[in-house]
Formats: structure tokens, sequence, C-alpha cells
């Protein structure tokens, strides 16, 4: 049965049958309702206050907003679209769409209206969302409004369209009920934080900007296999599988030719991104066989955020017309690379992006001022830069093949570092060995090759030239929670360094900022390493340093709960400590609720699938005497059989229980007996797509 199987996919494989969407340039951002085509539609007075509004974050003025709901439906409608909705991010971390039609009836008379109420405020039924316990179900209201920083833009389908209204989400007293909320406030801080330090430095007021381009790593697996694989539909990955002789030893499958079908499958997505603005650009095969990889051009960091869960819905819908299923889990497979999403940050000053050195000594200490304020955030911050990643598909990809540790630390290169050991230094003399100490304000930095450092993929928290990179992340993750966090972490260190900053008189200014970033250096090196993350002696290394090592989720969200980081986030107004809890509550939650859901399709597949074949195997065998070899592998399915039924029970319990560290355990239990099955049952018999299948045919 299994065989047929694998003769669709390899058919399939060969003939693409759906159309093939073709990426151009004429069609980019077609679909989205942009600043040309408001100024196109609209009155030149709503134009200049929309846009007010966009560049200043300011609420929109209601004096425009019938103007600009009126412009916006004529163009969606032009552009087929029916219905429109209010398009927000809850804290399930995905996204949320309730559609209404655009009709209403005018003397008896059926039109399309759209009123600026109707744009800026709406009102779901918000009972069924986490809100943690901030939002009894008789208090059902929750209200969305308008984030006009994110433009509007239409979704279709294959009958329709519908126009999607970036949106934030509020409980009716104003508690924060999504992700969008906190990321626009921790925005807001860091951009006042970063404008004070450059008038604290001397420069004239400049519009800052956050940049982030987020990759995405994905899986893709034939549909055929992924039906027969209950664990992918119900648990997003395999709880079993035994691993397959070749996997990724070779190294053959990362930048390889990409396969024709998987090309035109990357070629409609482009083509669908491109229409809604989202300027994917990078295409390849990623290390793990089957896993691939999408980059878009670095955007502002809210709407980056948004395309990027665009980016994740759009893999999932095309990958279907072309007959694959594209896993967006963290871990789908054990024992090959899991998938991240790769969080490239920065900040923008004018046009000046803040983390590149620069050309001359002003701008080698505003970039330092950057850097040093950064490694301060993630030294004292360590523990909520890994909250932010957490979720249980990311506890299996931390720390496991290939993948960034569980402990935050920063690599900065060998040259940045050498750099940084001279600020050190500071005014002290310098070994002859090591350099001369870095003199701020006077001496200028060696220009640092962004292409050449050499990349460490083992680092969690990476400079790469002129961003961060912050690789632990998972792939299935909204980039809204981890950017709340850097940012708001990141604008308390400017603060602080604005803060001494400011009381030191012009004419030792330079002489101050070395002595603070000299002890910054001092206090924070030790969230400094560029060694090799993957391996066990840097675990014990990063225990003498004392940096926090958060395993799983269940440690990893507990800072949401101290004093000290409640207050970090209530200073910066991003949440307050009842909002913090009430996100402490709904991780919690969401973690149980998705562990016990894998327990119990776990004894699902070994109750109702592993053991009826196995139990025709042993028939097959039982009673057979004079063959010595036919009666050793009764034996030996006898006795796996009694393995499988005491890992079984253990589930049960477990389950039972509700107990996350016994069903984790139990899980972990019950893999190795189903795959040793797995390697002694007829191949023929086995229920499960095998990994060699799944990861090799398409
Ligand atoms: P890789 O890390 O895979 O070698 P690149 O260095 O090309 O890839 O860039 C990775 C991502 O970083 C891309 O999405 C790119 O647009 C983004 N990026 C580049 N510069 C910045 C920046 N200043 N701010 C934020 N993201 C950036
Ligand atoms: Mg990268």
């Amino acid at each position: 049965m299994r065989s047929n199987l694998v003769l669709a996919a390899s058919e399939r494989s060969l003939t693409v049958t759906s159309p093939l969407g073709i990426a151009a340039l004429e069609h980019f951002a077609e679909d989205v309702f942009d600043a040309d085509k408001m100024a196109a539609c609209l009155s030149r007075t709503t134009y200049k206050k929309l846009m007010g509004t966009l560049q200043g974050m300011q609420p929109l003025d209601s004096d425009i907003a019938d103007e600009v709901a009126s412009a916006m439906k004529a163009w969606a409608v032009g552009r087929g679209a029916t219905h429109y909705t209010h398009w927000f991010q809850p804290l399930t971390g995905g996204t949320a769409e309730k559609h209404d039609a655009f009709l209403e009836f005018q003397d008896e008379k059926a039109i399309f209206a759209f009123s600026g109420k109707m744009l800026t405020v709406g009102e779901p039924d918000a009972s069924s969302f986490p809100s943690g316990g901030l939002r009894s179900t008789f208090e059902a209201r929750g209200y969305t409004a308008w984030d006009p920083t994110s433009p509007a833009f239409i979704k279709r389908h294959s009958n329709g369209a519908t126009l999607c209204i970036p949106t934030v989400f509020c409980s009716y007293h104003g508690e924060v009920l999504d992700k969008k909320t906190p990321l626009l406030r921790s925005t807001q801080a860091l951009k006042a934080a970063v404008t004070r330090l450059m008038t604290v430095f001397g420069l004239p007021v400049e519009p800052v900007k956050v940049t982030l381009g987020a990759e995405q790593e994905y899986f893709l697996v034939d549909k055929k296999f992924y039906l027969e694989r209950p664990d992918l539909i119900q648990a997003g990955r395999t709880l079993f599988g035994a691993p397959p002789a070749k996997h990724q030893q070779l190294e053959d499958h990362y930048f390889g030719s990409i396969p024709p079908r998987i090309l035109a499958f990357m070629t409609d997505v482009e083509a669908e991104l491109w229409k809604l603005g989202i300027p994917a650009k990078t295409r390849h095969n990623e290390a793990a066989p089957a896993q691939f990889e999408l980059a878009p051009i670095f955007e502002e960091l809210n709407l980056a955020v948004d395309h990027n869960m665009l980016v994740m819905e759009v893999l999932r819908q095309v990958a279907n017309r072309y007959g694959l299923v594209c896993l967006l889990h963290e871990k789908p497979f054990a024992c090959i690379n899991g998938s991240g999403k790769h969080n490239n940050w920065s900040v923008c000053y004018g046009r000046k992006n803040l983390l590149d050195p620069g050309s001359n000594p002003q701008e080698n200490a505003i970039f330092l001022a950057m850097l040093v304020a950064v490694i301060r955030a993630v030294d004292l911050h360590a523990d909520l830069l890994r909250m932010a990643s957490s979720g249980i598909g990311n506890d299996c990809r931390l720390g496991a093949n290939e993948a960034p540790p569980a402990i935050v630390s920063v690599f900065l290169g060998d040259q940045l570092t050498e750099v940084i050991n001279q600020l050190e230094k500071g005014g002290v003399k310098a070994k002859a060995t090591t350099g001369q100490a870095l003199r701020i304000g006077v001496d200028s930095l060696p220009t640092l090759q962004a292409d050449t450092t050499d990349r460490n993929r083992t680092s969690p928290f990476a400079f790469t030239g002129n961003k961060f990179e912050f690789r632990a992340p998972g792939s299935s993750q909204s980039c809204a929670g981890v950017n709340t966090v850097i940012n708001t972490i990141v604008a308390e260190s400017l603060d602080y360094i604005a803060d001494k900053l400011e009381k030191a008189s012009p004419k030792n200014f330079n002489g101050v900022l070395q002595g603070i970033l000299k002890n910054e250096v001092t206090a924070h090196k030790r969230v400094l390493f560029n060694g090799d993350g993957y391996h066990v002696k840097w675990v014990q290394e990063a225990e003498k340093r004392g940096l926090p090592n958060l395993p799983t989720t269940l440690e990893a969200i507990a800072p949401l709960l101290t004093p000290e980081n409640q207050a970090l986030f209530a200073k910066y107004h991003v949440l307050n400590a009842t909002e913090m809890t009430s996100r402490y509550e709904v991780f919690l939650e969401d973690y149980q609720r998705r562990l016990t859901i894998e327990a119990g399709i776990a004894r699902e597949i070994a109750v109702n699938m592993v053991r009826p074949v196995v139990f025709k195997e042993y028939a097959k065998l039982a009673g057979v005497t004079g063959c010595r070899s036919l009666t050793m592998a009764a034996e030996e399915l006898a006795q796996r059989l009694e393995q499988l039924d005491a890992a079984i029970q253990k589930l049960s319990a477990a389950l039972e229980s509700q107990e996350c560290s016994a069903m984790r355990t139990a899980l972990r239990e019950i893999r190795p007996v189903v795959d040793a099955l797995e390697g002694i049952v007829d191949n023929a018999e086995w229920p499960l797509p095998k990994y060699r299948e799944m990861l090799f045919v398409y």
C-alpha cells in the first residue's frame, strides 16, 4: 500500500498540473493600497494628513476616515473584493480574520458601502481568543483598530477577494490581546531612545526606522505521505520515524539545484508575494533534505512582521496546489536539522544604519555606543530573549542538530572582538601584542568587511556586518514577540547610556563615552562568545559565566513573571504587569494543550496503527518450529511488543495525569520502541510513510 504512495508522489514530481504563477515586476504590490495608490485617489489635504499619521504613528483623524474608507473600498471593489476584514494577530501566534461583505441597503436597494468607522474600528466577538484571564467570556467584546502604518491589502481565493485591514486587537477595557500592539509600542519606545541618544551626540532630529529581514525556513512533503501521518496532520511533526540510512550526512542538499516541482512552487509563491508587495528575494535548498528557505529584502519592522505572517500563509496555501504540504514546525523530523526564522534586526537614523560602523570617528563612536548597548541589553535580558522564542516546537529544535543552543550569547567575529577588547583597555596602555587602545572620537575603526566576517552559524545572536541576526526564533513563530523584546531591552540600554552622557560636559564628552563603553564591556563581556555554540563544552562554560540556560518552554516563560521584567515592560509602556502575567498563562496553556495533543496522537498511532501490524507479523511467525531464525524473530517481536505495551501504558498514565514532565518522558520513551519495530517489521506492512520516502520523494 505504501508503495502506491511512493509511486504517486514520484509521478506528481514529473507533472505539475496547476497553472504557474509567474512573478513579474509590473505586478509588484498591485494588491496593496499603498502610498502611491492613496496619492492617486485621495484629496491632497487628506493624503497629507494620512501620511502624517503614518510617519508619526498618530491615531487617524476622524475627519478624513470617511474619505480614506471610501477610496479604499472603491479600489478594492475595482479589484474584485466583495468583503473586508480587520486582520489581526491574536496570542495564538497566527492571524485572525472575520469577513463582512460591503453589502448594505440604501432606500431598499442593495449597495456596497464602507464608512470611516468601519475602517477604523471593528468589534469581533473575541470570546474564543486566548487572553490569559484578561477577559471573561461573558464580556466577550474585543475591538480592533486600524494600524495605518501597515497598508491594507487584498487576499484572493479562487472565487473572489477580501480587503484586509491590518489592525491591533484589544479587550473592551483596553487590555492588549494581540502581538501587534506591544510591538508597535516597543518600536515607539526604541525610536524615542534612539532620538534621545542621537541628540546627545549633537545630531539633528531625523526619522528613526527599525528594520527587519526575516529568513523563513520550511519543509515540503508530498501530500499523499502527509495524509498517512496522523502525527504530521495533528501535531505538525513526526512523533515516530527511524532515521534513514542517508539523511543529511553528505551535505548534498544545501544550495543544491532546486527540483523542478519545488521551483515551480517557489515561483508561484513569489508571484503571490510580489502582488502583496512582499519583497521575496532569495530562495534555496536548506541543509536538511526536503528543507528550503525564503528570504525577503528587509523592511520597516511592523510591515516586515505582517509580511512574514503572510509569507507563512502563502507558503502553506500554494503548497497545496502542487500536491505538497509545507511544514513550518521547528522540528518536523528527528535526527536532521530543524527550521528557524533568522531575525535580522537593525536601526536606521535618517539614511544611516546605526549598526554600520561608518567612515569617521563620530560615526564610529555612535556605532560603538549602539553595539555596546545591544551587548548590555542581551546580557541583562537573555532570559527575555529566550522567553520570546519559546514554544513546544522550538524546544525540540534549540540545542539539537545544528540549531543554536537555548543559551543566548552574542557573536561579534574576530575583528570586532578585537575592537571591543581595545575599548575595554580604554585609555590604559595597551600591550604591544594586542594592538593599540581605541580612543573614542579620535580613532577610526578599521573597515569591517561584512562579507568576510567569519560567519558563526552556531551563535544565537550574531553581529553580521551591519545588523544583528537572532537565530533562536522558530520557523512557525511570529516575529512580533522577539522584536518586542529586542526593541524594549535596547531602548532601556540606550537610555542608560544617554542618562550618563547627558551629564557630561561637551569638553570631555568623548572621555565620558569612552569610560561608559569600557565599563559596560567589562560588565557584560561574559555574553560574548565566538566559539562553537553546539559543543557540550559551551554549556559548561556558559554555566560558569552565569548565563541562563532554559531548555524548555516551562522554564523559558517564567521570566514573564519576575518583578524586574514586569517593571521594565511597564516603564516603556509596552505591557503592564497584568498583561505580562496573562501572557505567561496563555503560553503555559498553549504548551500544555499541544503536549497533550502530541501524547494523544502518539498513543493512537502506537495502539491503532503499530500494534496491529506487530500482531500480524507475530502471527506469521508464532508456532513455527524447527527454524532457529524464525523462532528468534518471533521472540524478538514478542519482546518488543512487551516494551511497546509498557510504553503505551506509561503514555496513558501520563495523559491521565496531565503532568507535563510525565507526558514528555513518556513521549520520549515510546519513540525508540516504535522506531525499533519499524526496523524489523516487514517493510510492506509498515503503516506510516518512512523518513526515506517523505524526505526524498517529491
Ligand atoms: P544570510 O544571512 O543568509 O547570508 P543576508 O546577509 O543576505 O543572508 O541577509 C539576510 C537577511 O538580512 C535578508 O532578509 C536581508 O534583507 C536582511 N538584512 C540586510 N540588511 C539588513 C538591515 N540593515 N536590517 C535588517 N535586515 C537586514
Ligand atoms: Mg542568515
